[in-house]
């Protein structure tokens, strides 16, 4: 089970809970439930909804269910079962044996079809979809009764059995409650429960040519479960009457359905549609890039799953809807890997440094610290040696006064290593940019500090030359430029929103030689450059990494003061 890292804070839905516990609603049961549609890969936002769900059930000593909500074949697939149970899992979360499917359920929801039509509950219409919706009116307007809804039992049995038996065509008729096409309530106006689709389904291949609906499937799976209270998200909250309506007229047992506000990031997309888009049509280079917000693409690009618990508890439940800053995701981030990504040195934008008074063939094994904020992460040995490679940035020939790395006659710190001085410079003869740096070091130094208490104002990371490996690393900024790329403008689309430079493969970098014992999915903090995880794409001796986070965290402060963490 997960762990409640961070206690979560009391809402509405914990208080509902603690009343029906009270006046002994459901027994005191808590059952609770996540239900995904395998349409597409998990997103942050269903991180919220798993978390949520989950947390319920372990507070409250009750179960929470993973059900497939699986009744459109058209836009379903195996392949999004299998990620949706690694997404929840990796997320740390356990459903034991109570893996669901609504597609189990088939038999008994055709079965409770059959009673509704007997209680003159539900009939089967002719209208095309298209007048289906002519007929339904608006919100201002009253719908119009189908000429169909006055079938008798008979007929609608009839009707539907040669429905199921596949007698007619797609689109042809549906079956539909009987409620009220007056109903100041839309989805009340005789909903649609089931639907002609002769297509294969991935679970129960061709047993079936009708599926049944999202709204009549989704409270009788939670019926026949024992589901206590039903969690969703708020556009669901004029589907309720509905909801009720379904268990009551079968007269069954009735979880409770409860709405939250769903979770809107900045500078993304949650909704699977669009994110389906943007594989489709190669925005991304696919459904684990480490730019999506999918589960799979946060694990790519090295978020860890605390970070997102920590950050989904953060944010709690409320009925109002918001845009949370992307950055607050991001600090739980760097708040976790702080604590966990072991230290490592790795130059992204070479300079050659060449230490002219260090002897050729020595090689001294430096000890590292490989967290200080872990003291049982140990040390480790980083080789030193005479030609180096610093970071480009970390030198400049005419330094202004506020920089206080090297430059011409400077000296400065290498981590672990020894003070060294810039004493020359080379540079190319035709383009006039400097290509490789001479520096003397002090052998008085080693470890990093002066004997006689002189200081440098500079630390610089580095690499030694020869012992280096080659790396690779991708540099992601935010997928859209714009803060809410939901709101779209008329006349314009939201990928017109994506930012074109929003990764940046850097090549050519150089990585200290104890990461050729790492793997893919392993994270680390770059000294000085941020937090970075292996790719799959890494190979030995052509490593790639992906830039999780930078080191710079906007929200620490802000935290700090308003939230009193
Ligand atoms: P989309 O709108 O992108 O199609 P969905 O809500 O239809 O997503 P489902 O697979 O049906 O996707 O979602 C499973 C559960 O996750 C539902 O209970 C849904 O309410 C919840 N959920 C989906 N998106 C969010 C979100 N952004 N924030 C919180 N919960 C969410
Ligand atoms: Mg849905």
């Amino acid at each position: 089970m997960a762990t409640t890292d961070t206690p979560a804070p009391t809402d509405f839905i914990r208080e509902i809970i603690i009343r029906d516990q009270q006046t002994g609603k459901y027994g005191g049961r808590v059952h609770t439930r996540f239900p995904p549609e395998p349409n597409g890969y998990l997103h942050i936002g269903h991180a919220k909804a798993i978390c949520l769900n989950f947390d319920l059930a372990e507070e409250f000593g009750g179960l929470c269910n993973l059900r497939f909500d699986d009744t459109n074949p058209t836009k379903e697939d195996a392949e999004y079962v299998e990620a949706i149970r690694r997404d929840v899992r990796w997320l740390g979360f356990d459903w034991g044996d109570r893996e669901y499917y609504a597609s189990d359920y088939f038999d008994r929801l055709y079965e409770y079809a059959i009673e509704l039509i007997k209680r003159g509950k539900a009939y089967v219409c002719d209208l095309s979809p298209e007048e289906i919706r002519l007929y339904r009116g608006t919100l201002t307007e009253p719908g119009k009764e189908s000429p169909y809804r006055n079938r008798s039992v008979e007929e609608n049995l009839d009707l539907f059995q040669r429905m199921r038996a596949g007698e007619f065509e797609e689109g042809s008729r549906t079956l539909r409650a009987k409620i009220d096409m007056a109903s100041p309530n839309v989805v009340m106006r005789d909903p649609v429960l089931y639907r002609i689709l002769k297509a294969r389904h991935h679970r129960t291949g061709d047993r079936w040519c009708i599926y049944p609906m999202y709204d009549f499937t989704h409270c009788l799976s939670d019926s026949i479960e024992g589901i206590t209270h039903s969690v969703c998200t708020l556009e669901f909250e004029t589907n309720r009457p509905l909801y009720d309506w379904v268990l009551d007229t079968l007269g069954v047992y009735h979880p409770q359905q409860i709405e939250f506000a769903r979770l809107n990031l900045s500078h993304t997309v949650l909704s699977k549609r669009r994110l389906l888009r943007l594989v489709q049509e190669g925005y991304v280079s696919g459904w684990d890039d480490p730019r999506m917000p999918t589960i799979s693409g946060l694990r790519r690009r090295g978020y860890t799953p605390e970070a997102i618990r920590a950050f989904c508890r953060r944010l709690g439940v409320s009925k109002s809807e918001s845009l949370v800053d992307i950055g607050l995701l991001e600090h739980y981030v760097r708040e976790d890997l702080n604590k966990r990504a072991p230290r490592v040195m790795v130059v992204q934008r070479p300079l050659r440094v060449v230490i002219d008074n260090y002897p050729e063939d020595l090689v001294e094994e430096m000890e590292a610290i490989n967290n200080p904020e872990d003291p049982s992460a140990g040390t480790r040995k980083v080789p030193f040696s005479r030609v180096l490679y610093i970071e480009r940035e970390d030198f400049l020939e005419n330094p202004p006064s506020h920089f206080y790395r090297l430059a011409p006659g400077r000296e400065v710190r290498l981590r672990y290593a020894y003070f060294v001085r810039c004493t020359g410079v080379v540079k190319d003869p035709q383009t006039g940019e400097v290509v490789e740096l001479h520096c003397t070091y002090d052998p008085q130094t080693r470890g990093g500090d002066a004997p006689d208490g002189r200081k440098v104002k500079a630390t610089l990371h580095w690499v030694s030359a020869k012992h280096a490996i080659p790396a690779t690393v991708r540099l992601y900024d935010r997928l859209f430029l714009k803060e809410n790329p939901n709101d779209v403008e008329e006349g314009k689309d939201f990928t017109d929103y994506i930012n074109p430079n929003s990764l940046e493969v850097v090549t050519g970098c150089w990585a200290e030689p104890s990461l050729a014992n790492a793997v893919p999915g392993d994270r680390f903090q770059f000294e000085r450059l941020g937090y970075y995880c292996m790719d799959p794409d890494s190979r030995p001796g052509a490593l790639v990494f992906n830039r999780t986070v930078s080191l710079r965290d906007p929200y620490a402060k802000v935290l700090k003061a308003t939230l009193g963490q």
